[in-house]
């Protein structure tokens, strides 16, 4: 485990395992440090690690370094359930590939730019960035935005 960087990662329960350096990017191999994970079916705890599985999300840069995390979620097997499951991280999404602390500092620099500023600065495309802004209008409002556009 690299005790320094998973200080300033500061992710609750999430270690750094390994890092790799390349060119501007940061690449930190993490998982979190529990040794259980709770079944969605039946609410109880499982111990029993099925598979580790690794992709990849962006956070917060460090320095002048673009952050990667190589996320491993690993998959637990609910011995009551007789079914496998993935463990839930509190700090990514479902399906989502950036962290929500990521998704937080676009929206806060949105407020004194535009899309295509924010674009440039955080090395995303358009479309990223407005597909960033849906996904926080749909957890943000009970409606359907593409209802509203005809
Ligand atoms: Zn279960």
């Amino acid at each position: 485990m690299k005790r320094v960087l998973t200080q300033l990662l500061n992710l609750l329960n999430v270690v750094v395992e390994s890092s790799l350096k390349g060119g501007l990017v940061l690449f930190l191999s993490v998982s979190k440090n529990t040794k259980s994970a709770i079944c969605p079916q039946c609410g109880k705890k499982s111990e029993h690690l099925h598979q580790n599985q690794n992709y990849l999300v962006k956070d917060l840069p460090m320095g002048d370094k673009e952050v990667i995390l190589n996320v491993n979620r690993r998959r637990f097997k609910c011995k009551i359930c007789r079914k496998t499951f993935n463990e839930k991280l509190d700090f990514i999404g479902a399906r989502k590939t950036y962290t929500h602390r990521y998704t937080e500092n676009i929206v806060k620099q949105l407020i004194s730019s535009n899309v295509s500023n924010l674009a440039e600065n955080n090395g995303l495309t358009d479309e990223e960035v407005n597909s960033i802004l849906e996904d926080i209008a749909k957890n943000l409002l009970p409606i359907n935005l593409k209802n509203l556009r005809s």
